[in-house]
Formats: structure tokens, sequence, C-alpha cells
């Protein structure tokens, strides 16, 4: 018999999975409802360099993409995460000012003119989380499973669709989905991923997380305390 979760996360990307996780380790039964597979999604394809770039608000994505570099950090030493830190340097033409999360990487230093490939006038090289998206996705699937999180493969066309099927409801579907209330009604409309970052600022700013590999644990973190006792429903 399947028993009823307390919380239903839509979407199996890398925030999805990773709010999906938190909790199932955190003790509550979580159950994922996604149009495609871990390994079917834009997470999957993605580069994925840490980096907290094109997020606001940014005085809460900072403490996010701290926490997330420790986690990220921790899983550099975990085989077969998928994670490591790869070190490398980032060039433009145009000079920059330092960005506000360069002092989370302490090695990150300027490159001096003859470190710089021809053609580029400014560089920095720091060591930073890389990220194997498909084996860190698989590694998420499988610490859910252990943890007694379930997934089901199923495209939800409205929230109200599932409300009635768990205490809370948690959109890592990418998407713009309104709250209940709103006027727009409450469909599950996934982007595209070129407008991936215009979607992931209303998401942060609606309820949890940042950007993709970056900074997804503070997601989880910040959803969990959220979660009410009993109903209504809500819908992070
Ligand atoms: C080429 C490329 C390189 C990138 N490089 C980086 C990088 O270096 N660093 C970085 O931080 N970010 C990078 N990104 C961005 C990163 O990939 C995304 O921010 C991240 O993958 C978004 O994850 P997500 O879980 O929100 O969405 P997705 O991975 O898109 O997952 C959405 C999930 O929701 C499900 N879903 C959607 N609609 C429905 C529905 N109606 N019903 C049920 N399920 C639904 C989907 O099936 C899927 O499971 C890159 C992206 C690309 C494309």
């Amino acid at each position: 018999m399947s028993v009823h979760p307390d919380v239903l996360v839509i979407g199996a990307g890398v925030i999805g999975l990773t709010t999906a996780v938190t909790l199932a380790e955190a003790g509550y039964r979580v159950r994922i409802h996604t149009a495609e597979a871990h390994d079917q999604t834009t997470s999957a394809v993605a580069g994925a360099l840490w980096g907290p770039w094109l997020v606001e608000p940014r005085e809460r994505v900072l403490p996010w993409a701290e926490t997330t570099l420790d986690v990220l950090r921790n899983l550099a030493a975990t085989p077969h995460s998928g994670v490591r830190l790869a070190s490398g340097i980032e060039i433009s033409n145009a000079s920059h000012g330092p960005p506000d999360w360069a002092h989370l990487l302490p090695d990150r230093r300027p490159l001096s003119p003859h470190e710089l490939p021809p053609g580029y006038a400014h560089g920095h090289r720091y060591t930073a989380p890389l990220i194997d998206m498909p084996t860190y996705l698989a590694h998420l699937a499988d610490r859910l499973a252990r943890a007694g999180g379930t997934v089901e493969h199923h495209r939800i066309d409205s929230i109200e669709q599932v409300t009635r099927l768990a205490d809370c409801v948690v959109n890592c579907s990418y998407s713009q989905c309104p709250r209940p209330g709103s006027d727009e009604g409450h469909a599950v409309r996934p982007g595209a991923w070129t407008r991936l970052s215009y979607h992931r600022l209303s998401y942060h700013r609606r309820s949890t997380s940042a950007t993709s590999a970056g900074l997804v644990s503070g997601c989880s973190v910040e959803s969990l305390g959220s979660i009410p006792a009993a109903s209504p429903p809500c819908v992070l």
C-alpha cells in the first residue's frame, strides 16, 4: 500500500532531488512526482560549476552559497558523488570588480599578463566545485531511495491536482507556478532553459534555493523549517 507522504516534491532535477533528499534524510516521508527521469532533465546537461551568478536576493543567496560550498567540498571527498574540486581560470576582455562571493574562494587570484591566453585582458584562477551532473543526480537518487523516498513519473498540470496528496507540496519544476489564491490559477508552467535564470529568480524569492548545483542545500533547509504540522496544505 502506498504511504501518504508528508511532502510531495514536483521535479527530479537537481533542485527537486536535493530538496527531497534533505527532507527524507531528516525523517520526512517524501515522494517526487516528475515528468522526466533525472537523467533527462536540464540539470543532467549542466556544466556544472559552483557559483552564485545571476541569483537574487544577494543577502540570502550568499549564505546559501557558502553553505553549499561546504556541502560540495565534503561531497568531493565522497566516492562516486560526481563532485570534484577543480582549479581553472576565468577570463574576459573587460575588467570587472571582484564578485561579492570572491572571499569564499581563498585561492582566487588575478592572472599575470603572461598567464592570460592570447586575446584576453583579464582573468582569475581559482578552485571551485565542478560537478559531473549525471553522476551527481544518480548519487542523489540513490540517497533518496536509501532514505525511503520514492519517485513517480507523472506530469502535473495544476497544483490543485496534487495538494491533497501530501501535507506540503514543494514545486521544484522550474516553473512559474503561482501560489494558491493567485488570480492566475495554479498551473505548472515549466519554462525553456534559455529563460532559466529569470525563472530561477522568481523561484528563489518565492521559496527556497538558488541556482542549480550551486546553492541547493540552503533551499532544502529553509523548506524544512516551513513545513506545517497539519493541513491546510502548504505550497512552496
Ligand atoms: C548548458 C548548461 C550549463 C549550465 N551550467 C551551469 C553551471 O555551471 N552552474 C550552475 O549553477 N548552473 C548551470 N546551469 C543551470 C542549471 O542547469 C539549472 O539552474 C538547474 O539544472 C535547474 O535545476 P532544476 O532542478 O530547477 O530544473 P530541471 O533540471 O529543469 O528539472 C525540472 C524538473 O521538473 C520536472 N517538471 C517540469 N514540469 C513538470 C510538470 N508539469 N510536472 C511534473 N514534473 C515537471 C522535470 O521533469 C524535471 O524533473 C547550466 C544549464 C545549462 C543548460
